[in-house]
């Protein structure tokens, strides 16, 4: 077998096994460089488990938090430990709602729909992971479309 390095890149851990945070989004290319850098400004890119996957928290809130989704995130945090929990959901049409018919009538609308499954996903993550500190986030565009605003939801 011959192989070749292609890539070398930092790994600054040693032996560390525990992180603080673990992040959940949505696998969407659009949103991937923007969430780096949410990362990074929220300072937890060097201390986060990240858990990617299509439409982000729509799986832990369809399986009412006893499914594979919501079992992944129990594992994570029972291997790293991780407590402050952020949760992302994405304007610009969900893939993953959009296949479940839902459609929206405005921005607004789109914006309203997903604090509600923020919500809700924090409510059943805290019964997951007891002690979460859980923290939602809506990522929307700005009004010429060319950037990617992170909005914390109280
Ligand atoms: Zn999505």
């Amino acid at each position: 077998m011959t192989e070749k390095i292609i890539c070398r890149a930092p790994f600054p851990y040693g032996e560390v096994h525990a992180c603080s945070n673990l992040i959940c989004y949505c696998s969407d290319f659009r949103f991937r460089r923007a969430i780096e850098k949410l990362e990074r400004v929220l300072g937890i890119h060097l201390n986060c488990d990240g858990l990617q996957i299509p439409g982000s928290i729509k799986s832990v809130n369809d399986e009412n938090g006893e499914g594979p989704v919501s079992g992944w995130i129990e594992v994570l945090h029972k291997l790293h430990g991780a407590k402050n929990i952020f949760i992302i959901a994405h304007a610009a049409k969900c893939g993953a709602y959009a296949e479940s018919g839902i459609r929206f009538e405005s921005e607004e609308d789109e914006q309203s729909f997903h604090e509600g499954e923020l919500r809700k996903a924090r409510g059943l993550i805290e019964g997951i992971i007891l002690g979460a500190r859980v923290r939602m986030i809506y990522a929307r565009l700005s009004q010429n479309r060319r950037q990617v605003e992170f909005v914390e939801i109280a």
